[in-house]
């Protein structure tokens, strides 16, 4: 059945390995405020489909953030952890039809056998070409081919990748019987009818694989924009796990403030004091054109396009 949606639905995915830091922040801002400023719903997602590096309080805080920073889901928000049987029937679907196969790789393989890529070394197909028998432990693996994948992003602009030159067959459940984030996000994407991604830059180059996995299982595609990442001090990006600057829900004015002027927004008037008076504003003023676009060598487009 095919849900009928909106004409915007966005969403916020965090993972929940830490309280929510402020890159986190500026991505929920950057989701919530163009959902909202074109009469858009927004839900929240928690993505702990990896139940590894999932933090047993991180959920809560990070909704008792977004709570202070004014940001409520329209629904309630779903988890990952719920819903593998929905990830297990699209990898089935893919597996029915060959498009996805069983690998036995380690990492260590990998390294050794393939040639460099732009997240590490890309996969050769050796267990395409040579299955591993039935009782060894396998992750799994989707064929990608040689079409460029190509999408406007709306902060970004045009890009395009070879998903074989620079990724190869990529895994969409781990060896440790994890949903891979690629196919968990794409099929609650699909599920939830969402029709606006807006999320961090570290996410541009996963977008193509997804594209890839919803022509696969015949899904839409939605809008994408990818925000610039912020960095510590240290020049790395902020992560939730490394507990980096914690984004202070005690304070959420500062927060937002400065979430929106990373963003490349005009500076909210001063006597704009509290965090509804700031969202009524803010729904008004959000131009996703004034978003900067992200510098770091995300961006770059790689050498073979
Ligand atoms: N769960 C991912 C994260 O916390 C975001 C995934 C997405 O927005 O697609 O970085």
């Amino acid at each position: 059945m095919r849900i009928v949606t909106p004409c915007y639905r966005g969403r916020f995915a965090p993972s929940p390995t830490g309280p929510l830091h402020f890159g986190s922040l500026v991505a929920a801002v950057a989701s919530h405020a163009d959902a909202r400023s074109q009469h858009g719903e927004w839900l929240v997602r928690i993505e702990d489909v990896d139940q590894s590096r999932a933090r047993p309080d991180a959920e809560r805080q990070i909704l008792e953030a977004l709570h202070a920073f004014g940001m409520h889901s329209d629904s309630p928000p779903v988890r990952q952890s719920g819903r593998v049987t929905l990830y297990d029937a699209a990898l089935h679907s893919l597996a029915q039809r060959e498009l996805a196969y069983r690998c036995s790789c380690g990492r260590r393989r990998i390294a050794e056998l393939g040639r460099p890529g732009r997240e590490g070394p890309i996969y050769p197909g050796t267990c395409r070409v040579t299955p591993p028998a039935p009782y060894i432990n396998s992750a799994w693996r989707v064929i990608v081919d040689g079409e460029p994948i190509a999408f406007e992003d709306r902060v970004l602009g045009p890009i395009v990748q070879d998903l074989i030159a620079e990724i190869g067959d990529f895994v969409i459940r781990r060896l440790d019987g994890y949903t891979a984030y690629q196919l968990a996000v794409v099929v609650d994407d699909e599920a939830q009818g969402i029709t606006h991604v807006v999320r961090g830059a570290d996410l541009l180059w996963s977008t193509p694989r997804q594209i890839r996995l919803q022509r696969l299982l015949g899904y839409r595609t939605p809008n994408y924009a990818h925000i610039p990442l912020v960095y510590g001090t240290d020049g790395h990006k902020l992560s939730k796990r490394d507990n980096a600057h914690p984004a202070d829900p005690g304070q959420p004015m500062n927060g937002l403030r400065a979430a929106w002027l990373h963003l490349g927004q005009t500076d909210p008037p001063a006597e704009i004091r509290d965090v509804d008076a700031f969202w009524r504003w803010a729904t008004r003023h959000w131009d996703i054109h004034r978003v900067p676009r992200e510098q770091g060598p995300l961006n770059e487009p790689p050498d073979s396009l």
